[in-house]
This record gives structure tokens, C-alpha cells and sequence, in this order.
């Protein structure tokens, strides 16, 4: 098979926050989509630790057309996986997710382990290199209770950027630390919100002090927040971070992504 040999020119993206940890990310018109929810408002999830889920998805899980590739960061949690996202997972061309979770959904769903990589091409022949990054969903030693976490890096191979760290659910510790060592990401989506659902005694997601950690750590990266709003047990929202970064003076690092709103974003510049 051949492809055109694309000079290394930006790609054309567009994203959209669905809400929570969903994000619409589409390259070259290759369709992306991080931790599908789109359960409604007043859901609820009853188990050992009982979610709510406080607000609908901002966009119609219909609307979105044929999804070419899911990035679940786990598979265990209903705030990253709820019901109808996980009707969603058969009907995308791939689903890369934790080795364990590869193994609960099976179907066309491909475990990686942090540091994995694989490879897919958009509809114009860019390719498009997904590196699987380390995470903890909480102090050290969380993996035993709540299973395992990946992020993932996206670079485009053509213009030898990386787009994208998506953290998943994890705290700032050194191996996000060390994420951002070794990629230079344009933008990061932070899984924020500060979890902490009431049965649960500790922290299970950055706070505001974390993501202002990282967006240090990574001088260079824009930082779009999700995973902080339309869940209960997320105890730090929207306007605490925004007003975080303003008291640093840093509202610039931040990208504001109303829900809903389909937003171009420019990669050409070194901003
Ligand atoms: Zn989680």
C-alpha cells in the first residue's frame, strides 16, 4: 500500500469536550475519542464506591459518526467507561486500553503496558504514533486497589511533533514527571477535579497544586483541564482551577473548552 508522501506540515485538528474525561479529537479527519461517557444527567453507578453523575454529555454520542480509535485510560471506573460508552467500544476501529482491561472487554480491544507504541494512518496518509504513558490513580501502592491506569502520548510522525499527553486518571507523581521529560507535548489534557468520592480516603486525581506542577514541569504545553466537572465525587472544578492559574498569572498556559464547542486548534506556531 502506498501513501501520499505528505510534506511535514501541521495536521488540521479539531476537538471537543463531551464532558468528564470525553474528548472528540479528530487529525486529518481521524477520529479520536479519550474515556467515552455519554450516560445521562442523574445516573448512577452503585458498587463498593457509588458515582453520580451530575450532568448529560454535551454531545449526542450519534452525532459523532464512525469513531476510528477509543484511547481508555481504564476500563474499571464508570466516570472513564460508562454504559453507553461502552456500547460504543465494538463499533470503533480500534481500542487501545491497560493489558487487564484488554483482557475484561476482549473484542477489538488491545492491551499496552506504559511505553508501548503503536501506529495508525489518517484517511490523507499522516501516521500517527500512540506511545501508552505510566500513571497512578493515587498515593503509591493504588494499582492494588483500583487497577490499572495508562495515558497516552500522540506525535504525529510526519512533522515529528507530539500533539497531545492525555494523563488519564493518575496524581502528579515522577512518572507523569517523567512523561513530559521525554515528550514535548502541544497540549495536555489534565485529568483534574481532585477525586475523592466519599467512601474512598484518599485523593485519586490531581488537584489544582498538581496541574500547576505539570504545567511547570512541561513549560511549553498548553493545559486543557478535563475530568474535573459533571461528577460528584470530583471535589475541584472549573473555576478553582481557572482562578488558580490566575493567581500565578498563568490563565495563558490554560485553554478554556466549553463543553459542546468544536474548537480548531493551531499547532504551526511554538506557542
Ligand atoms: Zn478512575
Amino acid at each position: 500500500m502506498t501513501f501520499i508522501n505528505l510534506p511535514p506540515a501541521p495536521p488540521h485538528i479539531e476537538i471537543v469536550h463531551v464532558g468528564g474525561p470525553t474528548v472528540l479529537i479528530e487529525i486529518d479527519g481521524y477520529k479520536i475519542i479519550t474515556d467515552p461517557t455519554f450516560d445521562e444527567a442523574q445516573s448512577i453507578y452503585p458498587g463498593p464506591v457509588t458515582l453520580h453523575k451530575t450532568e448529560a454529555p454535551a454531545v449526542d454520542r450519534k452525532d459523532l459518526g464512525k469513531i476510528d480509535l477509543v484511547l481508555l485510560t481504564h476500563d474499571e471506573h464508570a466516570d472513564n467507561l460508562d454504559h453507553s460508552g461502552r456500547e460504543l467500544l465494538p463499533l470503533a476501529q480500534h481500542v487501545l486500553t491497560t493489558q487487564s482491561g484488554a483482557k475484561r472487554l476482549k473484542n477489538n480491544a488491545v492491551g499496552m503496558s506504559p511505553w508501548d507504541e503503536r501506529r495508525f494512518r489518517t484517511p490523507n496518509g499522516r501516521e500517527l504514533k500512540i506511545t501508552a504513558t505510566p500513571a497512578q490513580h493515587g498515593p503509591e501502592g493504588i494499582e492494588a486497589v483500583v487497577g490499572e491506569v495508562i495515558g497516552f502520548v500522540i506525535t504525529d510522525v510526519n512533522s515529528q511533533q507530539d500533539l497531545f499527553y492525555i494523563t488519564g486518571d493518575t496524581v502528579w507523581y515522577p512518572g507523569v514527571k517523567m512523561v513530559v521529560d521525554t515528550f514535548k507535548p502541544k497540549y495536555i489534557f489534565a485529568f483534574a477535579g481532585a477525586a475523592h468520592p466519599t467512601e474512598v480516603p484518599v485523593r485519586l486525581t490531581m488537584d489544582t497544586n498538581e496541574v500547576l506542577s505539570l504545567s511547570h514541569a512541561s513549560p511549553n504545553s498548553k493545559i486543557i483541564p478535563v475530568h474535573q466537572d459533571n461528577w460528584q465525587h470530583f471535589t475541584q472544578g472549573k473555576m478553582l482551577m481557572d482562578t488558580a492559574f490566575a493567581m500565578f498569572g498563568l490563565q495563558k498556559r490554560l485553554i478554556d473548552l466549553a463543553p459542546g464547542t468544536r474548537m480548531i486548534l493551531n499547532t504551526a506556531d511554538n506557542n
